[in-house]
């Protein structure tokens, strides 16, 4: 696998395209990882079509890293949103797939799809709960994490054997750190994947600070500093550009979220209120923010999303353009915002790697 730099942010690419744009907008905003699903490629097209096409890259014609998750989410939803959907167990899930038929997913199945699809990266399943469950529940969930890792890092093992796989051409593998807010809990966790041993170790459940309803950065660093130098540190599903730079200064490498491309379709754009020009500036929340391109007060505006923005959408088009686009609802709307908002991530993560090499 082609080395990485870090930080890096991968938007989501759930069905191997992330909404309205195609492989080389991504490129061509800097984008150079994206997250792809497991559980929907398997389904759509199906894991025996990207075999074929050799892969899931090759398949979206993407020359940057794929993530691809355990898929263990969207069984969860499922069961969570309803009690007859399906059962956790310590042997896996069991899930309705339809009319009287019932699946069983594996921690094993994950590893082998995700090995399938031709992923770089390859994350265990995993078990959660809501943040606010009892602490025995959590403590359930955290066990059961734990042997789901050991048995997927068995299965990857067994795969890169049979297959004679080449040191260049191994999948990372990641573990997550679950636990919610104990810090007990996320401590044993973490302790007991690092003994497992993987590649890099994730932050699971994007946990909230109830009073300032945003990241919990205290236990984002928490969980960071269990983490050794050496092992990839992944912080899933972070988050706002301002978490992200916090985040990566406490150690976290690795970002996904599918903000920028929801928030670009629901008109909210990111912007820096001035160009940053050193750490300090992006270690302050109040270099960052938004706008709302569907308000009335653009449709006369002339001026580029960002004026400290070098994106294909800022380069040729004005606000006034881009709101008009999404008043009559026009598709272009949603290319064209999520081009900005993807720029204005990748830019981000350029300053960060920029200003930390100057502040060593
Ligand atoms: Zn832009």
């Amino acid at each position: 696998m082609k080395n990485i730099e870090f930080p890096i942010f991968l938007p989501d690419a759930t069905r191997a395209v992330t909404k309205s744009l195609d492989s080389k907008d991504l490129e061509n905003a800097g984008i150079e990882g994206v997250v792809v699903n497991t559980y929907h490629l398997a389904e759509t097209p199906g894991v025996s079509v990207l075999n074929s096409m050799g892969g899931v890259k090759s398949f979206m014609n993407f020359k940057g890293l794929v993530v691809s998750d355990s898929g263990g989410w969207q069984i969860f939803s499922l069961i969570h949103r309803s009690r007859n959907a399906g059962k956790i167990t310590d042997k896996g899930v069991i899930f309705s797939a339809g009319v009287k038929k019932k699946e069983l997913f594996t921690p094993e199945k994950s590893v082998q799809v995700q090995f399938n699809i031709g992923s770089d990266m390859i994350i265990c399943l995993d078990d959660f709960t809501p943040p606010d469950a009892p602490i025995e529940k959590t403590k359930e969930t955290v066990e059961r994490t734990i042997l789901w890792a050991k048995r997927s890092k068995q299965e990857y093992l067994r795969i890169l054997e049979q297959n004679k796989v080449e040191d260049k051409d191994k999948p990372l593998l990641f573990a997550v750190i679950q636990g919610n807010y104990s810090r007990d809990l996320r401590k044993h966790c973490a302790d007991k994947l690092l003994e497992i041993g993987f590649d890099g170790l994730g932050y699971g459940g994007y946990a909230i600070n109830e009073e300032t309803h945003s990241l919990d950065l205290e236990l984002s660093r928490y969980i960071a500093e269990l983490i050794p130098e050496g092992v990839i540190r992944f912080a899933l599903g972070v988050g706002f550009p301002y978490e992200i730079a916090m985040c990566n200064q406490m150690g976290w490498q690795i970002f996904d979220c599918t903000l920028p491309t929801r928030d670009a379709r629901h008109k909210r754009l990111y912007v820096f209120t001035k160009r940053p020009e050193n750490l300090k500036d992006l270690l302050n929340p109040e270099t960052y923010s938004n706008i709302y391109i569907g308000r009335e007060y653009y449709h006369s505006d002339e001026r580029p999303i960002s004026e400290f923005c070098d994106c294909h959408t800022c380069r040729y088009y004005s606000r006034a353009y881009i709101k008009h686009l999404f008043d009559i609802e026009d598709t272009a709307a949603y290319r064209l915002a999520s081009i900005h908002n993807l720029r204005h991530y990748a830019n981000l993560t350029k300053l960060l790697r920029n200003y930390k090499k100057a502040s060593v």
